[in-house]
């Protein structure tokens, strides 16, 4: 048989080269010809959720160690979708009317699954996948099944699936997972964000009728970086693939063993490299992959899941053990991002048409002072004994930018009349996060120490497009021109003040922005921890002179793929 090409969508860098390993999704639901009384079967279901609440919180503790705090935060949400009223009262309502557990929860989660997916919010539609997900984990506890998984695949093999549930690629081996493809899927949905933090090679989005022709067993070859899939490849294009693979491992071998030493250019200009973490473990994950500094704690992580915010002492306590781990290093402690996609349990959030436009980050901390000075309390007493600095979130203008800092020396003053040690210097930053910050970087640069662009929300407001929504995430672009002079006039700005500008959204660990970044004049890169070795790796083999000219050119072009071409073209010769 000839060799069949697939293209799909990159999910996942790497290259898998193995049997096919098909897996036919088990039928939801297998209701027990008898049931119990109704009060049994309410028992067993409430038995079956804590089960499925403890195996939750095990696996998000997994992922926390393996991936990162963010991508573990996805197993939170699917706890608290545990507790929804409408699954709870769902069940409770069909086990009265006569049936058992397992039919009564495999209906209401249809039920609900598909009143999801048929919403025209996509962020809601997109949730039918997480509450399927949830339902056949309680199904699981339920049967006594043990948790979901490819134990049997019999051995190492390329999963092929139509989709795969976030708590499936949480849960892959990697030992034994080569590598996914899926019919379905988005470079931004939950099971690829799962891949990558794993490192797990993976192709989405191929479509149904692609991957229906793969039977188990049959040869694979799997391109992540390319979104490339070879059924049954031939002999040429599979020996390509391994020498591709054992060049990239190499590389990887070579970059983790020169993560410590400091980022630097070939012709010797040092960057600062740091990293964004979530918590104390994924400090842990920073110093041991080579981060000069923490450019961003998503403190808000410390508080999302609890009942109330955490007092000052509990804030004190979470970012001294931070400090510690840090061994010295600098910590950019950005205060609450809450809102948006991060609505915590602790506040009333009312329904909003458009969460990211909505009350939001500085805006809920400027409307609960009390709550905002706690934390900031909290920031300057840690100050008083590490290198500390604070960072104000999605900050539009001065007068947001003045209101924070006022209530900053409130929370100063305070802590100096109640005689309690504070840092009395530290610097202030703002995230630039809104074209709106972007446009007034001069006026805000001058009234604050630095600025860091969070090109996450950055890149959503100016091209105005959703981060969370799979159906426009093609349209999500890091490298699109407006992205990139819209940073070029940032730094510019930013330098103009004589202020340093760095830059903590995902994009500051992309490598294809690496060049780009580096020729406009960020002084500082702070990334997920396990891409600091491959970038430090690539901004030693750059010189800066060829930087600014790769930055030059790619400003003036007028396409992401013209970008794109133009730096894989420049990244293509590089010397390993
Ligand atoms: C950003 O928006 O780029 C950022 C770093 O913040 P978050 O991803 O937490 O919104
Ligand atoms: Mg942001």
């Amino acid at each position: 048989m000839g060799e069949i090409r697939l293209q799909g969508i990159p999910a996942s860098e790497g290259i898998a080269i193995g049997p096919a390993f098909v897996v036919v999704p088990e039928p939801l639901g297998l209701p027990r010809p008898s049931p119990e009384s109704p009060e049994q079967e309410i028992a067993r279901f409430e038995a079956a959720a804590q089960a499925a609440g403890a195996s939750l919180i095990a696996l998000r503790d997994r992922v926390r160690v393996t991936a990162d705090e963010a991508t573990a935060a996805i197993f939170d949400a699917h706890r608290m979708m545990l507790d929804d009223p409408m699954l709870r009262d769902g069940v409770r309502r069909r086990i009265q009317a006569g049936a058992a557990a397992e039919a009564a929860l495999t209906a209401t989660v249809d039920e609900l699954a598909q009143m999801l997916a048929g919403m025209a919010d996509e962020r809601f539609a997109a949730r039918a996948a997480d509450v399927r997900d949830v339902g056949r984990r309680l199904l699981r506890a339920l049967l006594g099944l043990p948790e979901a998984g490819f134990g049997s695949m019999p051995q190492p093999a390329i999963i092929v699936a139509h989709d795969l549930t976030p708590s499936d690629t949480a849960s892959l081996d990697p030992g034994k997972a080569l590598g996914f493809c899926t019919a379905a899927g988005g470079q931004a949905s939950h099971t690829a964000i799962l891949a990558r933090t794993l490192g797990i090679p993976a192709v989405v989005g191929l479509g149904q009728a692609a991957l229906g022709s793969i039977a188990s067993g049959q040869q694979l070859a799997l391109d992540g970086s390319r979104g490339l899939v070879l059924v049954d490849p031939q002999s040429g294009s599979r020996r390509s693939l391994e020498a591709e693979s054992r060049r990239q491992q190499r590389r990887r071998a070579d970059q983790l063993q020169a993560a410590s030493k400091p980022a630097e250019t070939a012709d010797g200009v040092r960057v600062r490299v740091g990293a964004n973490i979530g918590k104390l473990e994924s400090a842990r994950a920073a110093v041991q992959f080579g981060a000069e500094e923490i450019g961003l704690l998503r403190a808000e992580f410390l508080y999302l899941g609890s009942p109330r915010p955490p007092d000052e002492e509990t804030q004190l306590a979470a970012y001294r053990a931070i400090c510690e781990t840090l061994e010295g290093r600098p910590l950019i402690v950005r205060t609450l991002d809450l809102g948006g996609d991060k609505p915590p349990s602790f506040l009333e959030f009312p329904h909003e048409l458009n969460p990211f436009l909505g009350w939001r980050a500085i805006r809920v901390s400027l409307d609960h002072p009390q709550l905002f000075k706690t934390q900031l309390r909290a920031i300057l007493r840690v100050g008083a004994l590490y290198p500390v600095s604070i960072m104000f979130p999605m900050v539009n203008d001065l007068g947001e930018l003045r209101r924070a800092k006022d209530l900053l020396g409130e929370a100063a003053e305070e802590l100096r009349r109640e005689g309690l040690a504070y840092a009395e210097s530290h610097q202030v930053g703002i995230m630039v996060e809104t074209p709106s910050a972007a446009l007034l970087a001069d006026q805000l640069a001058g009234e604050c120490d630095f600025v860091s662009l969070g090109t996450n929300d950055l890149i959503q407001y100016t091209l105005a497009v959703d981060r969370t929504n799979e159906r426009v995430a093609r349209l999500f672009q890091p490298l699109h021109p407006a992205v990139l002079r819209s940073i070029r006039s940032v730094i510019e700005a930013v330098h103009a003040k004589g202020k340093w500008v760095g830059m903590c959204g995902e994009m500051a660990g992309m490598q294809p922005a690496i060049p780009i970044l580096l020729g406009l004049g960020l002084d500082e890169f702070s990334m997920v921890p396990s891409a600091i070795p491959g970038v430090k790796w690539l901004m030693g083999r750059l010189s800066m002179t060829q930087a600014r000219e790769i930055a030059e050119r790619a400003v003036s072009l007028a396409s992401p793929a013209e970008v794109e071409a133009l730096v894989s073209r420049a990244l293509a010769n590089l010397a390993d």
